[in-house]
């Protein structure tokens, strides 16, 4: 992939961070009602990870948690918002999404999208409404921040408020006394500059490819669909149940939803490669449906 700074981007490629969250969570979460069926990963359902790949996600953390500060979350959003970087539709993007193809991954020849599409298949084999297909489908084109050249700990990653105390349930939490906020008096207390109860929407979260996205699409799509984009890498909340103290009562009910998507993203990937011929048609009829030719990103 394009790695312009070495020291910025310790993952031979993205894909290695979503590797390391399953090995966090081997199991999707019971969700107590209709079960997608997906089967929990058998044994090395994915790749198994070298020395190197240990040490270059602990890298990759320890420049997240550094960076993720109040005045970067900041500086991003004037940066992106409002969106003015690029015009295109979704199938442009997806095909400027294919130039992250990265070396790690020698069997999957277009990675980031062979992911779009286990996922949205997961949800459409499961009978699920349209607009939960195409979030499923989309739900990672925010990584074209990379594209637009930004480092990988801005990209992807979980992600957390920033402005208050950083909850002990994210990994590695140890990294963040590198971070610069860490000892701001205004953000050290559990709800730091927020109110308690305010809603996620008040809530600044570090800045990566789940927050850029749902900015891109939010206008076309339901309110769960936003949710479940802007939030599918919160994985202190939706799986630590971390921060419930800035929940309002709409994210907690919108919550369900953003678990029920994360059994998709998490437990589909394979090696399998999706036969892209018999099923694009189908997406691009999906996609139509939903977007305009043309978008700002
Ligand atoms: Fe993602
Ligand atoms: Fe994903």
């Amino acid at each position: 992939m394009m790695n312009l700074n070495e020291d910025q981007n310790p993952l031979h490629s993205l894909d290695e961070w979503d590797d390391d969250v399953k090995l966090r969570y081997p199991a999707p979460e019971p969700d107590g009602g209709h079960e997608p069926s997906i089967e929990p990963p058998q044994d090395d359902s994915f790749r198994n990870y070298g020395n190197d790949v240990r040490d270059g996600v602990r890298e990759f953390y320890r420049l997240n948690h550094q960076g993720q500060t109040v005045d970067f979350v900041r500086a991003q959003r004037r940066k992106y918002l409002p969106l003015r970087t690029r015009r295109m539709g979704i199938w442009e993007a997806m095909d400027f999404l294919n130039e992250l193809v990265d070396d790690s991954d020698p069997d999957i020849a277009l990675p980031q999208i062979a992911h779009a599409v286990q996922t949205a298949e997961a949800i459409r084999q499961d009978g699920q409404p349209d607009w939960l297909i195409v979030a499923g489908l989309i739900h990672d084109m925010g990584k074209v921040l990379c594209l637009f050249g930004e480092p990988q700990w801005a990209v992807t990653g979980d992600t957390f408020p920033v402005g208050c105390r950083h909850s002990e349930k994210i990994v590695y939490h140890e990294f963040f006394q590198f971070n610069p906020d860490w000892n701001n008096s205004q953000y050290r207390s559990e709800d730091g500059m927020y109110e308690p109860g305010c809603g996620l929407d008040n809530v600044l979260m570090s800045w990566g490819h789940d927050e850029y996205l749902y900015q891109v699409v939010r206008d076309y799509l339901p309110i769960e669909a936003q949710y479940m984009i802007r939030y599918h890498s919160f994985y202190p909340g939706h799986r630590e149940r971390a921060y419930q103290h800035l929940l309002n009562a709409q994210d907690r009910d919108m919550f369900r939803w953003v678990r029920k998507f994360n059994r998709y993203d998490l437990y589909t990937k394979s090696e399998q490669q999706p036969d892209l011929d018999a099923v694009l048609p189908f997406y691009h009829q999906l996609v139509a449906q939903f977007f305009p030719d043309s978008i700002w990103w």
